[in-house]
């Protein structure tokens, strides 16, 4: 990646931090779960409102590192309005694209959440990273539902 690139991304994660989106308790809300990395005292958690099978209304709340917040903060922005099938492809995309990975598929979904992949490089920040959107999948998967673990 050249200079001036991960300059620009590190500038997208900064402002996430500083300004993250959907940010606040979503009340009342249809899904809310509770995220914790203990290794970097990372807590959040994430509301959804759901209207039938696609994301109506997101929220996220708690405290972090700027890797976490801008995580979750740009996980919110990305999955508003999906439904809840595109918004766990997109979690196993972005989680591929931090620990595996990912086809070429996922890298062109992901798109702009590539501005984290260099995360990639910091095993211990992957857990940061990804703490937002395993706690995303938790909230989605119905009881009903088969879950899968890959
Ligand atoms: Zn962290």
């Amino acid at each position: 990646m050249s200079r001036d690139l991960s300059a620009l991304y590190q500038q997208v994660i900064l402002d996430h931090n500083k300004n993250p989106r959907h940010y606040g308790v979503l009340d009342p809300n249809d899904r809310q779960t509770h995220g914790v990395n203990p290794l970097c005292g990372d807590d959040y958690h994430i509301y959804l409102n759901l209207d039938g099978e696609r994301i109506a209304d997101i929220r996220f709340s708690g405290t972090g590192c700027a890797i976490s917040k801008s995580s979750a903060s740009l996980m919110t922005t990305t999955v508003l309005g999906k439904t809840i099938a595109e918004a766990k492809d997109l979690i196993r995309c972005f989680i591929a694209m931090l620990t595996a990975e990912p086809d070429a598929q996922c890298l062109e979904k992901l798109n702009r959440l590539r501005v984290l992949e260099g995360v990639k490089h910091y095993p211990v920040r992957v857990k940061c990273a990804t703490l937002a959107w395993r706690t995303l999948e938790a909230a989605l998967s119905h009881p009903d539902q088969t879950v899968t673990t890959e």
